[in-house]
């Protein structure tokens, strides 16, 4: 039996991840949130964690007072999200939390030598280096939750060393804009960009799987994770979200994985690797689905994957600042200050004006963090 930690128990991610604990029967040793309170306390008294912290200091006073009748140690602020991030008890920590702000707590559970189940994948995105090596270092690895990472992940299973991998091959949902050319998409709404046709997440992730930076994100998490140079990921739209990525070999032989689209089996698998176990996700009735459909992204109405590819191929700071740059554009957009065109526009604006450097360190992500914030509020001025 498994001791499991989560970083953003209260999101889409998070919940699902209690879910699968739950029927796995597994120990929850810790769990953090940004500021829902009253879910984080039904949660601290369903599954009695040692350790629970809220981002928001206010909130987390109060909390400790409400729940003086449990066993659960109430933390505040980032620091106490990072000390519950490196709990000695936990086998495997699971980062939900959404954007940079999962930076640290990535960072946190490496560091104390822990295995790291991730769905933050802005934190791999922007931290490059400074994520892959702390893993190394510490000897702790980083099992993806994303569908798609999990799938490569799942089709990498057994490759014998000398076996060349030669692509990979990501799948797109395309988002709630396929097939919209750019000047239709000039005054989408916010309540249009979040409904998606077969995910239910949070609204940033949604938001950014209407742009599809999302997918533009995930080819960077996948130069990072199987370290493959960014020629060798190709992206193609799937309208289905029933296989979720593929790989090629040498031979040009290619492999899948399959499955209904149900974050709570890439979770599963990223807890119980290597062994499997029944899931509360139903079973895949290809029969039912009856086609699969396959095209390449349109990529001039959907510029951002383009953003992302060049920051790959930069290098350095690239990636992190175009992450903070979409984090930025991103909200403006879900508050209605900027229209959804303007996205890739103040991303791109922003990001043109970054001083690169190779090797950086943690201040020099949140500088540049800081910098391109500003730029992309400033851009319509
Ligand atoms: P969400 O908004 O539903 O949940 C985010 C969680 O993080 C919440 O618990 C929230 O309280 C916490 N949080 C927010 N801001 C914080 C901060 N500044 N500091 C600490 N905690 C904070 O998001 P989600 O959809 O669950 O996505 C979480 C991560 O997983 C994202 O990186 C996303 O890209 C990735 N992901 C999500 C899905 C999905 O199906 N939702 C799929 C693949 C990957
Ligand atoms: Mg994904």
């Amino acid at each position: 039996m498994k001791t499991i930690g989560i970083l953003g128990s209260t999101g889409s991610i998070g919940t699902q991840s209690l879910d699968v604990a739950q029927k796995q029967g597994y120990t929850v040793s810790v769990l953090t949130a940004g500021s829902n309170d009253s879910l984080l306390e039904e949660q601290i008294r369903r599954f009695h964690p040692k350790k629970a912290a809220l981002l928001d200091e206010e909130k987390a006073k109060e909390l400790r007072v409400r729940v003086a009748d449990t066993n659960t140690v109430v933390l505040g602020g980032e620091e106490g999200i990072c000390e519950c991030a490196a709990d000695r008890d936990a086998d495997v920590v699971i980062n939900a939390i959404v954007g940079l702000a999962g930076l640290r707590p990535t960072l946190a559970v490496l560091q104390a030598g822990k295995d790291l189940a991730l769905a933050n994948k802005e934190s791999l995105v922007a931290g490059g280096y400074l994520v892959k090596e702390a893993a190394a270092q510490h000897h702790a690895a980083i099992l993806p939750v994303d569908s798609e990472h999990s799938a490569i992940f799942q089709c990498l299973q057994g490759k014998p060393a000398n076996a060349a991998l030669k692509k990979i091959i990501l799948t797109a949902s395309g988002g709630p804009f396929f097939g919209k050319k750019k000047e239709e998409l000039r005054h989408v709404t916010v309540q249009q960009a979040l409904k998606h046709p077969n995910w239910s997440m949070g609204a940033k992730i949604t938001v950014d799987s209407a742009t599809m930076f999302n997918k533009g994100l995930e080819l960077i998490e996948a130069v990072r994770l199987f370290e493959v140079a960014p020629e060798q990921v190709d992206i193609v739209v799937h309208r289905e979200s029933i296989v979720h990525s593929l790989v090629m070999y040498d031979d040009n032989s290619v492999i899948a994985q399959l499955g209904l689209p149900d974050m709570r089996i890439p979770i599963q698998y990223a807890l119980t690797y290597p062994a499997r176990y029944p899931s509360p996700v139903g079973e895949l009735d290809l029969a039912a689905c009856a086609s699969l459909s396959f095209a390449g992204p349109d990529e001039e109405t959907f510029p951002c994957i383009g953003l992302c590819r060049h920051a790959v191929k930069a290098g350095g700071l690239y990636p992190a600042a175009v992450n903070s740059a979409n984090e930025e554009a991103n909200l403006l957009f879900r508050q209605g200050k900027i229209g959804f065109l303007e996205i890739p526009e103040r991303i791109q604006r922003a990001a043109a004006n970054l001083r690169n450097y190779e090797r950086f360190s943690l201040d020099d992500i949140y500088a540049v963090d800081e910098q391109m914030r500003q730029a992309v509020r400033a851009a319509g001025q």
